[in-house]
């Protein structure tokens, strides 16, 4: 199997990715609170922490081969996130069901991807240039090559829901699209050679019976031309709005171009972090207490490259 370096600890999210203009067309508003205004709550969620220690240990098991060395950058990450978890509880479930995860899913999968695919690159980070020069960035989990010469992108998802709406989530989802177009873009492939394939870790929300771990393996993935085309336009077009808002407050008030969508305030069943400061008036320079400065803005002005 070719070498791969230690994948290093994530920490941050791909630099111009979904989750900007995802978090855009959920709430505007808020978009312009994390990434305009730069508003960083210290605390993380923990679904977004507990899904970054699988990734990151999955990672590791993919570039080792070790099931050890996955369980032990799966303690490294833990470490370095503690104060982030919002609640104790939260941190010492982390703590006791990480490890079971990803042993599971290394028994269920990981063992035998190594065995049946030669991989090509793990947790690399690629840049996109669409229409109008605007960039887009992302990270597989892992692309491979199987034995018939397709190319396949791992993708594992962690879920405390039923594994089969995750993965209807993956097979309707803009992600897959994205990573499809990327790998097609670099490898030169025809777009029939290339499948994304999902797997789900899934487990009860606070259960600690190891019995209740399923690991789904679902469906290839595939999309056609038409669906790469659509997304380009859809994405730029999204990037071209945020942009032009962005250069818009020079002149206008942010309450105008970034609209509040309430629908959004308690979504996932939790409230929005910004639900206490966002309708107060806050002088531009200042933060609210409890929140830190981290201007976060994705590189939306379009950069010297070729669109495609
Ligand atoms: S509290 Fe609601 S309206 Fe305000 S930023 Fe959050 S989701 Fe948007």
């Amino acid at each position: 199997m070719k070498k791969f370096p230690m994948p290093s600890m994530p920490n941050s999210a791909s630099p111009s990715g979904s989750h900007y203009t995802n978090l855009f067309k959920c709430c505007a508003f808020k978009f312009y609170l994390r990434h305009v205004r730069g508003w960083k709550t210290p605390k993380t969620s923990s679904p977004l922490l507990n899904g970054s220690a699988f990734h990151y240990a999955k990672a590791v098991f993919y570039a080792t081969g070790s099931p050890n060395e996955a369980l032990k950058a799966l303690s490294r990450f833990l470490v370095s996130v503690w104060k982030e978890y919002e609640t104790e509880e939260e941190r010492s479930l982390a703590s006791i069901r990480l490890p079971f995860m990803i042993s599971s899913w290394i028994e269920k999968f990981g063992n035998n991807d190594l065995k049946r695919y030669t991989f090509l690159e793990i947790e690399k980070e690629h840049r996109v240039i669409l229409f109008g020069g605007f960039s887009f960035t992302l990270r597989l989990d892992a692309l491979v090559r199987d034995r018939e010469s397709n190319l396949i992108i791992l993708e594992t998802k962690t879920s405390s829901w039923r594994p089969e709406l995750a993965e209807l989530e993956v097979f309707n989802g803009d992600q897959a699209t994205a990573y499809i177009a990327c790998v097609s873009e670099l490898y030169k492939t025809k777009l029939s050679k290339i499948y994304l394939l999902p797997d789900i870790c899934s487990w009860p929300k606070k259960s600690t019976k190891t019995a209740q771990i399923n690991n789904y393996r679902g469906e290839l993935v595939r999309r056609d031309a038409n669906a790469i085309e659509e997304w380009k336009i859809g994405t730029s077009n999204e990037l071209a709005e945020i942009s032009q808002k962005v250069e818009a407050l020079k002149e206008h008030s942010e309450y105008a171009l970034f609209r509040r969508n309430t629908f959004y305030c308690t979504a996932w069943a939790r409230p929005c972090e910004y639900i206490n400061v966002c309708r107060q008036r806050i002088a531009k320079d200042s933060i609210p207490y409890g929140f830190k400065e981290d201007l976060d803005l994705p590189d939306l002005f379009p950069k010297k490259g070729k669109a495609k």
